[in-house]
């Protein structure tokens, strides 16, 4: 027999909130998780950036019974297309018996992540070494983007419009390249700089080749030389095609568990992929479906979501105004009637940097999936504040499921901020709320997530598309 609870607690049980935290989990649950993250890891590796996430969606799609969307076909319930945006965004939906007549349920995280891009004139020669300029792309402290291994990743595009497939660097034996750093010894002045000032943009030089176009009978430029017939001889490129290439660096290291229990995973790239799988598979699951259901993977999301594969293009919208068409309703009326989950991520609590957080508003890695009821800087600015209603939708329809979930607020008020495409989708007049998974060390070249967190993401998508 146990012991019968006080009075207060019972009372304190009833009125007050308590975070149930990962104790809450089963032996089962955790097996789930641990399982379903073996998937996301596979995903992980295989697309760091965003053309190579649509491939990987799309197989993963037409393997499940996806078929390329063709608006003047007729669609029934049950059926499942995809759409793609230029290579680098694609959206998935699932046909529900009742269409986009009351609307569709969208879930929508971004595939790219910050890295460091090719300058249109990358390659030069210095003190005999060649080395590629380059722009950073997002948000990046450059001082963690030296002394890695970097892979290559990205396409050239030829006179004759021939596209080339550039990755170089991945494979266990392959070369790779490396920004390098000062070393500490001569470093006094660079490390009582503030950091913004002791490594900028324009350092940001990736090291490439070193050796000497061999058995030559001049002396210009040869080692660059030497790497321009490399790349000529695998690709069959010559500098010039580097004005027509969209080339990336990003780590070279393969996702890895973390800490003693496995529990977490470090990568490159969880930011956004973390959301975009667990969206990828709810879509994938996903059957029976009243409204249909929408897993939009988008592109740009790091620097804006300008451009036309970015959130604020009208691709999202004419897809769903050619699905409306098939139910003969208006486009508008269909996305007014929508409901989002703006699937990204949340800086996780860090105590070794706990005043960055408000502790009470914060989530934690283990405390499940993140709702995060606006993001922004300053009093709000930059952001779309759901509704309580909205709000309180969501959280009973995870609270109904027993989806393990919190709160999080992106750190304490006017440290800083960041936003996400929630607002974008917030101005076609569909509610929307972002919800994710917390991550440590976000931007970083190797980010830190739990796995039952994005187990919890993939249950929170599912439920929401299946309700
Ligand atoms: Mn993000
Ligand atoms: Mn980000």
């Amino acid at each position: 027999m146990c012991e019968e609870k006080s009075k207060t607690a019972q009372l304190r049980e009833k009125l007050m909130n308590e975070p149930k935290g990962a104790k809450a989990l089963s032996r089962e649950e955790i097996e789930q998780a641990d399982s379903f993250c073996e998937g996301y890891k596979k995903f992980l590796n295989a697309s760091p950036v965003e053309r190579e996430a649509v491939r990987y969606t799309v197989e993963a799609a037409e393997a499940a019974g996806f078929t390329a969307f063709d608006p003047e076909a007729s669609y029934k319930a049950g059926d499942k297309v995809y759409l793609i945006n230029r290579d680098k965004a694609v959206a998935l939906a699932v046909i529900g018996k009742d269409g986009v007549k009351n609307g569709a349920r969208l879930a929508i995280a971004h595939i790219d992540s910050p890295r460091i891009d090719l300058k249109p004139n990358p390659l030069y020669e210095s003190n005999n070494l060649a080395l590629f300029k380059t722009h950073y792309y997002g948000g990046l402290k450059k001082y963690q983007w030296t002394a890695i291994p970097l892979t290559l990743h990205g396409v050239i595009v030829l006179l004759d419009g021939t596209r080339v497939e550039v990755k170089w660097g991945d494979e266990e034996n392959e070369s790779c390249f490396c920004v390098t750093d000062l070393l500490p010894h001569l470093a006094q002045e660079q490390v009582t700089k503030p950091m913004a000032k002791a490594f900028t943009g324009e350092d940001l030089n990736v090291l490439v080749g070193s050796r000497p176009y061999p058995d030559a009978d001049d002396e210009k430029e040869l080692v660059k030389l030497n790497v321009m017939s490399i790349l000529n001889e695998k690709y069959g490129v010559t500098e010039g095609d580097f004005l027509s290439a969209e080339l990336c660096l990003v780590p070279s290291f393969k996702a890895k568990d973390i800490g003693f229990d496995s529990s977490m995973i470090g990568a490159y790239g969880h930011d956004d992929k973390v959301c975009a799988y667990p969206a990828l598979m709810a879509a994938i699951d996903a059957k029976d479906v009243e409204q249909t259901c929408v897993t939009y993977l988008t592109d740009k999301e790091e620097i804006g979501s300008d451009g036309n594969t970015g959130m604020q293009s009208d691709f999202l919208r004419y897809f769903i105004y050619d699905l409306a068409k098939q139910d003969g309703v208006e486009g508008y009326r269909a996305l007014s009637k929508s409901t989002c989950l703006s699937a990204d991520v949340n800086a996780a609590f860090d105590p070794t940097y706990a005043s960055a957080f408000e502790a009470k508003n914060s989530c934690y890695i283990n405390g499940g999936v993140v709702i995060s009821k606006y993001t922004g800087h300053g009093g709000k600015y930059d952001t779309s504040d759901a509704s309580a209603e909205y709000m309180g939708m969501v959280r009973s329809l995870l609270e109904k499921n027993d989806i393990q979930w919190q709160i999080g607020e992106l750190g304490r008020v006017d440290l800083g901020g960041g936003g996400t495409i929630a607002k974008y989708v917030a101005n076609m007049n569909v509610d929307v709320i972002d919800l994710g998974v917390p991550v440590l060390s976000m931007h970083a070249p190797f980010e830190i997530v739990s796995k039952t967190d994005v187990y919890m993401a993939y249950r929170a998508f599912y439920e929401f598309f299946v309700q």
